[in-house]
């Protein structure tokens, strides 16, 4: 059993600002990175809005790499694995296990994030890595002078849609809707790009192929007209859900497994603290989650001082 004062449970932009500040405040944090270093900005294709980075060609997977070397140069480690077990229910020191390890960890900071949302349509579980995808950044390559759609009408949607136009030749962006929710900058350049259209009022019932995605079922929500439209590639972005699993019956969260914060930071357990989006269902910005892992780290640092 490792004995650990500070575990960061995941290494989005919450995680490494809570360990950036946990380590300058001489805390030593073992930050446990998950499935993906820097979580779902690692898969964003451009950060336009995460201020003091003016620059119009900032990738996710940058900022990721600037954030884990600040937050190393102070002295947080990174151990790349994932959290399957934790037992908060003693109190601290508090039990954390993961694929390879078992910790002891006097305070925790739970930063685990969200992940996006399926369709949940037939063909798409199978179809993953084989035309569905929900990453744009990741996957875009494979789609050179294609046709792909993108499902949801939010600020994703329309950022990866407009990504996917560098590669793919047509992209159709199916919103079940006609008003987008994503904001006016975004609309605004989708709208002038001659790569997209929109369908709208749609939605996707099924994703068809034969080894690799052939087409999409569609469905017009108000004629309930029903269409096949062929395409290569399903890019689906359809909304988030908190990676909570892990914590069910541990900690108090909501009806949809976001975890429960006062506004200090604390969760229902005495010395364990959440940070970013697995505690956030309304911001869901870099700028908000930074903010929030920085004051879970500085709530972090009191707790620890007030017990020795
Ligand atoms: P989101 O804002 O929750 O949007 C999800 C979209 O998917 C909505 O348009 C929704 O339709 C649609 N949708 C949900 N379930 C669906 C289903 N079953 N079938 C078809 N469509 C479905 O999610 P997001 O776009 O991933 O954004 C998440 C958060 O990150 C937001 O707060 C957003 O502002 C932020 N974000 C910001 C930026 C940026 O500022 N550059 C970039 C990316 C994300 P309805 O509209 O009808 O509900």
């Amino acid at each position: 059993m490792e004995k650990e004062k500070v575990v960061i449970i995941g290494s989005g932009p919450a995680g490494l600002t809570a360990a950036l500040y946990t380590a300058r405040a001489t805390l030593n944090p073992l930050v446990i990175a998950g499935n993906q270093l820097g979580g779902q900005i690692s898969i964003t294709a451009e950060v336009e809005n995460y201020p003091g980075f003016p620059e119009p060609d900032l990738t996710g997977p940058e900022l990721v790499e600037k954030m884990q070397k600040q937050a190393e140069r102070f002295g947080a480690r990174i151990e790349y694995d994932e959290v399957v077990e934790v037992d908060f229910t003693k109190g601290s020191p508090f039990y954390i296990k993961t694929h390879g390890k078992e910790y002891e960890a006097e305070t925790v900071i739970v930063t685990a994030g969200a992940s996006p949302k399926r369709l949940g349509v037939p063909g798409e579980e199978e179809l993953i890595g084989r035309g569905v995808s929900f990453c744009a950044t990741c996957d875009g390559f494979f789609f050179r002078g294609k046709d792909v759609v993108v499902v949801g009408g939010g600020d994703s949607a329309l950022e990866e849609g407009i990504f996917l136009t560098k590669f793919a030749d047509r992209v159709r962006i199916i919103h079940r809707r006609d008003e987008l929710r994503a904001g006016p900058h975004l609309q605004k350049r989708a709208f002038a790009n001659e790569k997209i259209d929109f369908v709208w009022d749609t939605v996707v019932e099924e994703i068809s192929g034969n080894g690799m995605v052939t087409n999409v079922l569609t469905e017009n929500v108000k004629t309930g007209q029903k269409e096949r439209l062929d395409t290569q590639g399903v890019f689906i972005y359809v909304g988030h859900y908190p990676n909570s699993k892990f914590l069910e019956g541990q900690l108090v969260m909501d009806e949809h497994g976001y975890i429960i914060t006062d506004e200090r930071m604390r969760t229902s357990v005495e010395g364990v603290f959440a940070a970013g989006e697995i505690q956030d269902p309304v911001y869901r910005q870099i700028a908000t989650s930074v903010g929030q892992g920085c004051a879970a780290a500085m709530m972090c640092e009191k707790w620890l001082s007030e017990r020795e």
